[in-house]
């Protein structure tokens, strides 16, 4: 995808503050961090959001996962974090491929449906 915003971080097109990269996905830090730890998981290819996924994507699905400690760990949200993937307009996804928010730090992050 040329002009999605995440294919070309992923393609380093555009600068991000990268935490993690596989074969599979690639997680940075958001740009705009509503908690102490807020890093971004990314399929490295395009795939639109949760409501296109196939079960093809189930590795990357599944990587996207089972990194999710360690980047969490890692960066500051070591006694837990939330993830969260919105998903379409009811969902309130912004960017059209898909990302899962890692969101933590030291202190509880909040109400469940606040919009992150
Ligand atoms: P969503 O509302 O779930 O689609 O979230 C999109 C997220 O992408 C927001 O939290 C933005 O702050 C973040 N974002 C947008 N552009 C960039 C960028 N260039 N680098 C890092 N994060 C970004
Ligand atoms: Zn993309």
């Amino acid at each position: 995808m040329d002009n999605c915003i995440f294919c070309r971080i992923v393609r380093g097109e555009i600068p991000s503050k990268k935490v993690y990269e596989d074969e599979l996905v690639f997680a940075f830090h958001d740009i705009q961090p509503q908690r102490p730890t807020h890093i971004l998981v990314i399929p490295k290819r395009h795939i639109a959001s949760l409501a296109q996924v196939t079960p093809e994507d189930e590795p990357v699905l599944g990587r996207m996962l089972s990194v999710a400690q360690q980047l969490a760990r890692d960066n500051g949200s070591a006694d837990g974090f939330r993830a969260i993937i919105n998903t379409g307009r009811v969902g309130g996804q912004e960017v059209a491929h898909l990302h899962m928010h890692i969101v933590g730090g030291p202190d509880p992050v909040g109400p469940m449906l606040k919009k992150i």
